[in-house]
């Protein structure tokens, strides 16, 4: 679950006092611990340090005038204190995938109770297309604008055709996050294309966005990390017997037609789905 070169955030802005204060407070609450450990990049330690206020709107206010300031100051920020909170979500909602993942679900948990914690949730399945660092109402607003810029940039690599991505199959990132796999073909190429574009693009905005290593696009169901204390128990790899049924199981197609940005740390919505600050339709 840690991130090569990825490090703890070092607060050092006067201006977050305030928000840090706000939300170290909200980190105590069980709802946010929840979310912490379904994040898609979860670094427990995250809590402490970072300064994110509930940004629902934004804020019209702020000024062209000390939006270079806001950029340089975020370029000084350093590498080591990149821990992304926020990602480009692509959601994964076709009735057929998503109950084919319950099944998989379900045999594993047949197999092994004590893995139940480890799955990911109904509504939250996704497609990761980027993850950021947005740590105050600036800087998320800065990402909404971003992915309004986004969206004409995707459609230009698409062409006018829709990006269908068929899942077949399962695999595991080091035996500890469970994902079902894209098949190869054209689609692949285009979404690394897509993200490509996107990192570049919030990058320019002076984002911290990306990761160290190669972009590598899943569809989670399950993270040994969401129940750590398996560890404990003997639960420390994702046996592939578990999945075997399922190793070249087709789950479906999934035709992209939104993108989101998604918090990793706010409490989720009913419908099981990461809390938004926006997104952008493809193809409209
Ligand atoms: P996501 O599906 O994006 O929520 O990611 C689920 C988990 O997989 C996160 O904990 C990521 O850190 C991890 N992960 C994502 N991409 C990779 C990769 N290429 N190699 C290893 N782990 C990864």
């Amino acid at each position: 679950m840690e991130q090569p070169g990825v490090g703890r955030i070092n607060s050092n802005e006067n201006e977050n006092a305030s928000e840090k204060k706000k939300m170290s407070e909200e980190f105590e609450s069980n709802t946010i611990m929840e979310s912490l450990i379904d994040m898609p990049l979860a670094t427990l330690d995250i809590k402490e340090e970072f300064g994110i206020t509930d940004v629902a709107h934004k804020n019209k206010e702020s000024s062209k005038g000390n939006e270079q300031v806001r950029k340089d100051k975020r370029k000084k920020r350093k590498k080591k204190d990149y821990q992304p909170n926020y990602f480009l979500s692509i959601p994964i909602t076709n009735k057929e995938i998503t109950t084919g993942i319950k099944k998989l679900q379900n045999a594993i948990i047949e197999q092994d109770k004590r893995l139940a914690k480890t799955m990911s949730r109904d509504g939250s399945f996704h497609i990761t297309l980027l993850v950021m660092q947005l740590l105050n109402e600036d800087e998320v607003n800065i990402g909404i604008d971003t992915l309004l810029e986004l969206k004409p940039l995707i459609e230009e690599i698409l062409q006018g055709k829709h990006l269908t991505l068929p899942f077949q199959g399962v695999d595991t990132f080091e035996s500890q996050v469970g994902f079902v796999k894209l098949e190869e073909g054209d689609h692949i190429k285009q979404l690394l294309e897509i993200a490509e574009v996107a990192k570049r693009t919030f990058q320019e905005k002076g984002i911290l966005a990306g990761e160290d290593r190669s972009y590598n696009p899943h569809l989670t169901f399950m993270k040994l990390s969401k129940a750590s204390w398996l560890r404990k128990k003997g639960v420390k790899k994702i046996n592939p017997k578990l999945y075997e049924k399922f190793i070249n199981h087709r789950f479906g197609e999934e035709m992209v037609y939104r993108i989101d940005l998604c918090s990793m740390l706010k409490e989720k919505q009913s419908n099981g789905y990461y809390h938004c600050d926006s997104s952008v339709v493809i193809g409209l």
